[in-house]
Order: C-alpha cells, then sequence, then structure tokens
C-alpha cells in the first residue's frame, strides 16, 4: 500500500491501522535490527539518490520552480553525505559503550546499548521536500526502525515521485510512503507510534505534540522561527552581505527554516550595508530579478497572499527600501528589503518565510540582544562580527537552535553539529550521529558477576556495614 486516496477516508484509517501492524510485525520480526539490513537500505538509498537525480531535480522544479543546481546542493548532496555517513560509521554508533560501575555495585560491568525506538512516522515539509522527508529516513534506518514517510501534499510531484521511487529500492516490509493531505496526516496521527519525527510549522507542531502525548510518543519537532543576524562595525561588508544574500534568497528564496529572518546592525553601519546588500542582490540575481532563473518561487497563492499581506502593512509598506516588486501569475515577490519597521508590525512578529528582509538599526550588542530576547527563541541566530567577546556574548547570553558566526545557513552541511531548535523553534536534533540517536533508546545494561556479593551492602546492616556504606560517601573525595 503505498498510496491511499483521500476520497475515502474511512478505508484510509483502516489501511493506516493495518500498515501500522504490518511494520510492527517487521520490526518484532527482528530483521531491521541487523547491521546487514541496516547497510543495505542505506546503500539502496544511496544509489536511489545516484541514479534518480535528473528526475528528482525536475520534480522539485516542477513543485517549487527551483533552478537544478539548487536541488543538487541543498537536497541530494546533504542526502548523499548523510548516507555515507550512516554506512561509514554505523558499526561504531551500534557498539555498546561500556560506562564505569561505582564500587557498590562491583563486581559487575555496564553497558549502554542502543535499541531502535520501533515503528516511526516522519511528517515533512515542502520546502526542501527530498531531504526533510528522506533524512529523517536515514536516521531511522540507521537507527534499525522501521518508518512510514508522509511528504507534503504542497509539492505533490516530489510526493508522488518518492512514493514511486522508495519502493523500488528499500524494503517495503519496513519503510513506506503515504501520500495525502490534512486527513491522511490525522489518521497516521491517531495510531499508536514509537516514533514521531515531524518538521514544519509550529501550529501543525503542536497538534502533533498532542497526538503523540496520547500515546506517550516521544517526537522530534523541527519547527521554524525568526532567526536573526546580527551585524557590527568590524566585518567587511561585501563578504557579509554576500553571505547573507546567498542565505536569504539562494536557498529556497527565503523559504528555508534557518534563511536569515531579519538584521540587527550597528547603527554606523546602516547605510553603507543597505547600499552593499542592494548591489550584491543585483550581482547575485540582475537588474530584474523576475526574469532570473536563479530565484525560486513562493510555492502556492496562500503564501504569496500572506507574504504580500506582510508588505502591504502600512506601516512596513512605507519603509520599503529594496523590491516590493510581486506578480501573482508566476507567484514572484522581488528580493525586498524593508528598513527601520516598528518592532511590532507583522513583518517582526512572524517568521517571515520569504524573500522579505526587515533590517532593524541598533545601537549595539546590548539592544541587540534585548530585541532577541523579546522574541521566541529562533531556530538559528548569526553574529557577523571580528570581535571575540561579541560573538562570545551571543552564544552565552541568547538562545538559538544554533549560533552560526560570519555565515548563514551552511551550518546546516556540518553533520557533526546537532541540527534542531529550541522552545518554539522546535524539540530534539538530527543530522549525522544525532539522526541515529533519535530514533534511537538507550538502554542501560549493568551485568552483576556471580562471584559473591561484598557482604557489606547486604541486610542486616550492622553498625560495621553502615560504617562501609558511609565510607563510599567520603571515597574519592580528595581527587575532586
Ligand atoms: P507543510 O504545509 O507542508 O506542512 C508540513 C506537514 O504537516 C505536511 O506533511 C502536512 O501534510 C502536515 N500538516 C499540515 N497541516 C496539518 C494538520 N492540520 N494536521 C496534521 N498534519 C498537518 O509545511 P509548512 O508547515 O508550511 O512548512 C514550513 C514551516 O516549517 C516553517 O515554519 C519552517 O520554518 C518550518 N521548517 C522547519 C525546518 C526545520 O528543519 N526545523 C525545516 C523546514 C521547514
Amino acid at each position: 500500500m503505498a498510496i491511499i486516496e483521500e476520497e475515502n477516508l474511512v478505508a484510509a484509517a483502516a489501511g493506516v491501522e493495518q500498515l501500522v501492524r504490518d511494520l510492527q510485525r517487521t520490526v518484532r520480526s527482528g530483521i531491521t535490527k541487523t547491521e546487514k539490513w541496516r547497510i543495505q537500505q542505506l546503500k539502496a538509498l544511496l544509489k536511489l539518490i545516484v541514479e534518480n537525480q535528473d528526475s528528482l531535480v525536475q520534480a522539485v522544479f516542477t513543485d517549487l520552480g527551483k533552478p537544478a543546481h539548487q536541488v543538487v546542493f541543498t537536497e541530494l548532496l546533504i542526502l548523499a553525505t548523510s548516507c555515507k555517513l550512516a554506512i561509514k560509521e554505523l558499526k561504531q554508533w551500534m557498539a555498546p559503550k561500556e560506562v564505569p560501575v561505582p564500587p557498590m555495585a562491583l563486581p559487575g560491568i555496564a553497558f549502554v546499548v542502543p535499541e531502535p525506538l520501533g515503528v516511526a512516522l516522519v511528517i515533512a515539509p515542502w520546502n526542501f521536500p527530498i531531504s526533510l522527508g528522506v533524512d529523517p529516513l536515514i536516521g531511522a534506518i540507521s537507527a534499525g526502525c522501521a518508518a512510514v514517510l508522509k511528504p507534503s501534499e504542497i509539492t505533490p510531484t516530489v510526493s508522488s515521485i518518492l512514493a514511486d521511487l522508495l519502493p523500488k529500492y528499500l524494503d517495503t516490509d519496513a519503510i513506506r510512503v503515504v501520500e495525502g493531505g490534512i486527513p491522511i496526516t490525522t489518521a497516521l496521527l491517531a495510531q499508536k507510534w514509537d516514533k514521531i519525527f515531524y518538521t514544519g510549522n509550529d501550529t501543525v507542531g503542536r497538534i502533533v505534540m498532542a497526538a503523540a502525548a496520547k500515546h506517550l510518543t516521544p517526537v522530534t519537532l523541527e519547527l521554524g522561527g525568526k532567526s536573526p543576524v546580527y551585524i557590527d562595525d568590524s566585518v567587511d561588508l561585501k563578504v557579509s552581505a554576500r553571505r547573507i544574500c546567498q542565505g536569504k534568497w539562494s536557498f529556497s528564496d527565503g523559504q528555508a527554516c534557518i534563511a536569515p529572518d531579519y538584521l540587527l546592525v550597528q547603527e554606523n553601519i546602516v547605510p553603507k550595508l543597505v547600499e552593499t546588500l542592494k548591489e550584491t542582490i543585483v550581482e547575485f540575481f540582475g537588474e530584474d530579478p523576475s526574469t532570473c532563473a536563479e530565484l525560486g518561487r513562493i510555492v502556492n497563492a496562500n503564501h504569496f497572499r500572506r507574504l504580500t499581506r506582510l508588505l502591504d502593512d502600512p506601516r512596513t509598506a512605507e519603509k520599503i527600501v529594496l523590491g516590493g516588486e510581486r506578480n501573482e501569475q508566476s507567484l514572484f515577490i522581488a528580493p525586498t528589503i524593508v528598513l527601520d519597521v516598528p518592532l511590532d508590525v507583522p513583518v517582526m512578529l512572524d517568521e517571515i518565510f520569504g524573500p522579505i528582509l526587515p533590517i532593524i538599526t541598533v545601537k549595539g550588542v546590548d539592544e541587540a540582544i534585548n530585541i532577541i530576547l523579546d522574541l521566541p527563541k529562533p531556530l538559528a541566530l548569526y553574529v557577523f562580527s571580528t570581535n571575540k567577546a561579541v560573538q562570545e556574548r551571543f552564544v552565552t547570553e541568547t538562545s538559538a537552535g544554533a549560533v552560526g558566526i560570519n555565515e548563514t545557513v551552511l551550518h546546516v552541511a556540518v553533520l557533526g553539529l546537532p541540527f534542531g531548535g529550541v522552545g518554539e523553534s522546535g524539540m530534539g536534533a538530527y543530522h549525522g550521529k544525532h539522526s541515529f540517536d533519535a530514533f534511537s533508546h538507550y538502554k542501560g545494561v549493568y551485568h552483576k558477576s556471580m562471584e559473591a556479593d561484598a557482604d557489606g551492602t547486604f541486610p542486616p546492616y550492622t553498625s560495621a556495614r553502615n560504617n562501609l556504606l558511609r565510607s563510599f560517601l567520603t571515597e574519592d573525595l580528595e581527587e575532586i
């Protein structure tokens, strides 16, 4: 059962129930726990990506108008790197790790043993429609789980190609794709899963968490938020502008969860930075960005209208210093900069998730940090400064999913870093070994030797035995 049609929801719900039962049976058989199965599946997934790169690129272009190099860079390359790392490191990730045993538990040995959580549900969004579905699957497979992937209905071509390709390469007894919109996702969420991994907006994140709570299912929630950028006068503005423009407009036209949302700029460099950003936008996307094939388009009319409403708010509209042009027919909105809007206009309250960039003038670090602390904790926070004390203040005095220093977005490619939010930007993390962890339970195993026990730890608790127990209290004190 690769596809469930929405017309028949009762049948769909029954189908979903049966699907979960089938996957539970597969997990119980033990096949997904074996290293051999995991490696086979990871290699097959890698093969799928390499062999079908052209049709995958074409599918994303059909749904989102993204140019080929963007899809290769931000989706296929990330997936291939994740697969290769997992294949290389899996043995080590799976290996039980010995931990020290305290004197009162001797003689014995103790291990931490990773075990697969079981049957997982992965719900993906539309903005990087291949990688945000398949990357969590790499974690699920590495950890030895069975999984259902539910791609976003907003990118139907990608959803359909994943539903077509995955069964051709992967073990369908363990890995399935279910397509559909809200009714199907609702039917899926009603089931008892061993793990739910959701990527998308925080409103649905709350629905997912409420559904998971019914079964005490653990969740990873990869959400969004307003990712700020602080820039001071210590940096090279041209270099900074190029990195900001790339992160804001080159990957999905601002429709990326870690795209810079707004800039906080030290007052003495604001005019120069605005000029440099304008020059860089022309350098990257030409004098008329509406004809530029490098820029993607807004995903659909709903999001187009949401973004134009943000721009047309009168207190925002009067602050446009670049862009603002739009075409609903082609779902195009020009790279747009608004300068010094009040902090209570919609564009400064909600995640923008589009090509609009507000710039807010600040006196310095204190004011910038206060603005950031007044908003929900972001998924990413960027600092452009060569001053180590400034960098350090942002790292220690703010809370964010990740901090990028003198960069935007690229930290996502560093697989050693956990990728995930904090507070309203999400909970849990993945990428590299963290993906394995997200789908694993770390089980403690303590193995007591059958050698005779030390009498002192057993009843009756005579004063001699009490003294022995108390001696453990002061043991090693001088080494601490
Ligand atoms: P979306 O509309 O495609 O929704 C995501 C998933 O939720 C889809 O599979 C959809 O079927 C499901 N869904 C939608 N409404 C539902 C409902 N009422 N009940 C159950 N399921 C439902 O994608 P989106 O939410 O528009 O994605 C954009 C958001 O995702 C932004 O906020 C962005 O910051 C965030 N995001 C986060 C990350 C990350 O890694 N942290 C990555 C990408 C996007």
